[in-house]
């Protein structure tokens, strides 16, 4: 068994990268990780250079705190409802990074328009409706867009991407934004071809087959 002492290391390790990468703001975003007793969840409004171990919270996927003193994410029901539909994934991690923040209020997906996200994602990234920060409508607006994918934009706030691993979640993160940017840099330029359902299908199979070792 994996110490636990070591993912939550890894959350807050995590957290500091997204800062880092610019893919949050101050005390924005969180993060969770499914683990063999409920899942482990950054806490709310906390810098993330600042956290120890001990201020990461063990939840349940019905929303008890087991363990832990601090109060978790506000956007906890979001990570339970997800966690709880994707037995696939382990982890959670939004973010408010800019670009997926400015095609997130325009209340569109974010249409492929380069073969890299077919790679990545698969295709379009969808967006989720509107609901308020923290509500619960905004966890099930958020799972239902999300549906059995890796990514979801999220209207005028931001994106949320899954993984296996914190490391998988966290790379989704950066190439959404990086997907983002080239969208809003080709829309600003005139425009951007969006690849066809053809194309996404056709690239998708064929890259599975082709690319990687
Ligand atoms: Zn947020």
């Amino acid at each position: 068994m994996i110490n636990e002492v070591e993912i939550r290391k890894e959350i807050i390790e995590t957290g500091i990268l997204l800062l880092e990468k610019g893919l949050v703001q101050g005390t924005g975003g969180n993060i969770s990780c499914r683990t063999q007793k409920g899942l482990l969840i950054t806490p709310s409004g906390m810098d993330y250079t600042v956290l120890v171990p001990e201020d990461i919270v063990r939840m349940d996927l019905s929303g008890n705190v087991l363990e832990g003193t601090r109060k978790p994410s506000i956007e906890k029901e979001m990570h339970m409802k997800i966690l709880s539909a994707r037995k696939d994934v382990n982890v959670v991690i939004h973010t408010h990074s800019v670009y997926a923040t400015a095609v997130a209020s325009l209340r569109e997906p974010l249409y492929p328009i380069t073969d890299n996200q077919v790679a990545v994602f698969g295709g379009k990234i969808p967006i989720a409706d509107y609901a308020s920060i923290g509500t619960a409508k905004l966890a099930d607006n958020a799972k239902l867009a999300l549906d059995d994918g890796n990514g979801v934009l999220l209207s005028n706030h931001g994106a949320l991407c899954v993984g296996r691993t914190l490391k998988e979640a966290l790379m989704r993160c950066e190439m959404l934004e990086v997907f983002a940017r080239i969208y809003i840099l080709a829309k600003a330029a005139g425009g951007g071809v969006v690849l066809c359902d053809d194309q996404v299908k056709c690239e998708a199979e064929d890259l599975k087959n082709r690319y990687g070792q």
